[in-house]
C-alpha cells in the first residue's frame, strides 16, 4: 500500500464498482475493490488492466477498515456485516454517483428517480438531448456507470437514471435539474419495511439542490405531495400532472388528449397520440423528459420531433406476437405492482395475466379493481405462488401454477380465446426463476415465438 495516497475501498465489483475503482484510480487513490462474490471475468479484466488491487469470495476486514473513502455498491445492503463495521469505525460511506459527482466538472446533471419509469424517462430525456446536438451520455442503472462514463469519456451532459439504493449515500450530489416520477412501495425489504424511510430517500435527490436548479416531479402522486406538505424544497420546483387545474405557471399537464408544458412563459403542445410511447403511465414519463428537455433550454420543435422519434425500450410493455388473434405482450420489467396497475390501465382486451416470481411484500389491493374489470385469467410465473393464490383465488374465475416461461405461454394460450391479450406483467422480481428480469423477457417471448 502507497502511504501518500489516500485510500479508496470499493465494496461490489460490478457496473458501477468497477467504474468507480477505475476513476479512483485515475484520480490519484490508492484503491483496492472487495467483492463478497465472484467477480465476472470483464470486471475482473480491467481492473487488472489498470493495475487495481482486489479480491473475490469474501471481505478482508485489515484491508478494508483502513480506507478514507468506501464506496459500497447500491446492492449491498446496510445490514451487511462489513458495511456496519466500517460504519462503527466512522469511515466516510459514498455511493458510486456521490463519488463521481466529485469528478464531473463543469458538466450538467440531470437525475431522474421514482418507483417506476425511470429507464424509459432516462432513455426519453437522453434521446431529447442528443437530438438537439447536445454532448450527453446516458448513464446509472440504465447501462454504463456515472464513474466510468467520467473516466472514459466525459461529457458536457450526464442523465443519469438513480434507484433510491445510490440517493442512500450521496453527500454533496446535486443534479441541475433532478425528476421525482412517483412513489410507490417497492424495495421495502430495504427500508425496515417502512414507506417513509422509502420516502425520504427518494428526496434525497433534491435535498443539496439551490433555488436555480430545476426539480421536476408528479403532483397527482400521495406519497409526493404529502412530503411536500410537510418539507420545503429549495430548488425551482415544477410539476406535471394529469389535472390542468393543478398548473398555474410553470409545468406540465394532459389536457383532451393533449400534453402541453408550459415553461418559462413558453408553452408548448402535442397530441399524445403523436407519442411513440403508449398509455397513462408514458404520458408522465413524457411530460417530465419534456420540461426537463426545456430547462435544459432545448427548442419546443426539437423536443416534439424526439417525443415522435423516441423508440420505447425492451421488456415495457413490448408488442411480441399475435398468434391466432391472442395478442401476447411482454412485461418482464413490470416488477411491482404500480407497474402491473398501469399495464392493466393500458389494455383494452380481456386479459390472461401471468404474474409472480419473487415477491418483495406485495399488496395487491392497489390492482384487484382492474384484475375484476379486465383479468379472465392469472397464470402464476414463481417458486412461491400462495400470496397471489390467497388474494385472487376468490376474485379470479382460473389460476393455474407454472414454473417455466414457456409452460406458463402455454397454460396462457390455452386459457385464451381469440381477442384476448396475454400479459406479461409479474409484480414481482425474476430471480427465483430466472437470471434477471430481462432473462424472463426473452424467454417468454422465445416461447411466445414458438407456439
Ligand atoms: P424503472 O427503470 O423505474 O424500473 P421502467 O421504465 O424500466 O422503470 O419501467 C418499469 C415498469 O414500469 C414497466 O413495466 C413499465 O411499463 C412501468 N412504468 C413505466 N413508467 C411508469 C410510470 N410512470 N408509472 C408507473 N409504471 C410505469
Amino acid at each position: 500500500m502507497e502511504t501518500n495516497k489516500k485510500r479508496l475501498v470499493i465494496l461490489g465489483a460490478a457496473e458501477s464498482g468497477v467504474g468507480a475503482a477505475l476513476l479512483g484510480n485515475q484520480q490519484g487513490w490508492d484503491v483496492f475493490v472487495s467483492d463478497g462474490g465472484t467477480i465476472k471475468p470483464q470486471f475482473k479484466a480491467a481492473l487488472l488492466d489498470n493495475g487495481i488491487t482486489f479480491e473475490e469470495g469474501g471481505h478482508t476486514e485489515q484491508n478494508i477498515l483502513n480506507a478514507d473513502c468506501v464506496v459500497k455498491s447500491p446492492g449491498i445492503p446496510d445490514k451487511a456485516a462489513i458495511v456496519k463495521h466500517i460504519r462503527e469505525k466512522g469511515i466516510e460511506v459514498c455511493s458510486e454517483i456521490e463519488f463521481g459527482f466529485r469528478y464531473k466538472g463543469d458538466s450538467k446533471i440531470i437525475a431522474i428517480t421514482g418507483s417506476n419509469g425511470k429507464s424509459t424517462t432516462t432513455k426519453l430525456t437522453w434521446h431529447i438531448l442528443k437530438t438537439a446536438g447536445y454532448d450527453v451520455a446516458m448513464v446509472g442503472n440504465i447501462g454504463r456507470s456515472f464513474a466510468l462514463q467520467i473516466f472514459e469519456k466525459p461529457c458536457e451532459w450526464y442523465v443519469i437514471e438513480v434507484s433510491s439504493f445510490q440517493l442512500d449515500d450521496i453527500h454533496q450530489f446535486r443534479p441541475d435539474i433532478a425528476v421525482l416520477l412517483n412513489i410507490t412501495p417497492d424495495h421495502l425489504d430495504r427500508y425496515n419495511y417502512v414507506f417513509d424511510n422509502y420516502v425520504a430517500s427518494k428526496f434525497k435527490i433534491t435535498q443539496n439542490q439551490q433555488p436555480d436548479d430545476c426539480f421536476i416531479v408528479n403532483s397527482d402522486d400521495p406519497a409526493i405531495t404529502n412530503y411536500l406538505s410537510t418539507h420545503s424544497i429549495h430548488a425551482k420546483t415544477v410539476f406535471f400532472t394529469m389535472d390542468e387545474n393543478k398548473i398555474h405557471d410553470d409545468g406540465a399537464f394532459v389536457n383532451k388528449d393533449y400534453l402541453h408544458i408550459n415553461f418559462e412563459g413558453d408553452e408548448m403542445k402535442t397530441s399524445v397520440h403523436d407519442l411513440t410511447i403508449k398509455g397513462k403511465h408514458n404520458q408522465y414519463n413524457s411530460m417530465a423528459a419534456g420540461i426537463s428537455g426545456r430547462a435544459a433550454h432545448i427548442r419546443k420543435e426539437k423536443i416534439r420531433e424526439s417525443f415522435e422519434s423516441f423508440e420505447g425500450l425492451e421488456h415495457r410493455l413490448e408488442y411480441v406476437a399475435t398468434v391466432r388473434g391472442v395478442e401476447f405482450i411482454n412485461d418482464s420489467k413490470g416488477t411491482n405492482v404500480n407497474s402491473v396497475w398501469f399495464a392493466l390501465e393500458s389494455m383494452t382486451k380481456p386479459v390472461i395475466l401471468l404474474l409472480g416470481g419473487q415477491d418483495k411484500g406485495n399488496n395487491y389491493q392497489e390492482i384487484e379493481g382492474l384484475v375484476r374489470e379486465k383479468v379472465k385469467a392469472i397464470v402464476c410465473l414463481g417458486v412461491h405462488n400462495e400470496p397471489i393464490h390467497e388474494f385472487f383465488d376468490n376474485i379470479v374465475p382460473s389460476i393455474v401454477d407454472t414454473t417455466s416461461a414457456k409452460d406458463a405461454v402455454h397454460a396462457a394460450y390455452a386459457l385464451a380465446d381469440k381477442g384476448d391479450v396475454v400479459l406479461l406483467s409479474p409484480a414481482c422480481a425474476s430471480f427465483d426463476l430466472f437470471k434477471n428480469y430481462e432473462d424472463r423477457g426473452q424467454q417468454f417471448k422465445d416461447a411466445v415465438r414458438s407456439l
